[in-house]
């Protein structure tokens, strides 16, 4: 499988881990564009939103709780923060494995984040 977030889930590249359970992982992303800005990666390989379905969709719940939960250790729930999921070549998806954005620690306005 070369998918460089299967790899990344498998140990078989480094990251920088923040949180992992048993469905979910959450790494710091490389090329940050925010103060805080980590990825919420689904463990189990899903190529974007347009491949969930009624049998996967609650990845979704765990990689929202996952994310809430990181939002309160790094304590910027309160100040609040952005998700954001990229699907596809006009979303801007580079890599093809689910994953959702997280975007905090400062005040991002009404910029839309996308690079
Ligand atoms: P997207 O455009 O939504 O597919 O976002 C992919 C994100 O993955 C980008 O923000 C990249 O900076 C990030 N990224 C790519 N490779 C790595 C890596 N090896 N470790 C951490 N983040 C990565
Ligand atoms: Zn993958």
């Amino acid at each position: 499988m070369s998918c460089i977030f299967c790899k990344i889930v498998n140990d078989e590249i480094p990251s920088k881990k923040i949180f992992e359970n048993d469905k979910v992982l959450i790494i710091e992303d490389i090329n940050p564009v925010a103060k805080v800005h980590l990825l919420i990666i689904s463990k189990v390989h899903i190529e974007s939103a347009n491949q969930l379905d009624e049998d996967n969709i609650d990845i979704i719940k765990d990689m929202f709780l996952a994310a809430k939960q990181v939002a309160i250790e790094l304590n910027i729930d309160k100040a609040g923060y952005r998700l954001i999921n990229n699907c596809g070549i006009n979303g801007g998806q580079a890599v093809k494995h689910l994953h959702i954005h997280l975007l905090g620690g400062e005040n991002l306005g009404e910029k839309l984040i996308w690079r």
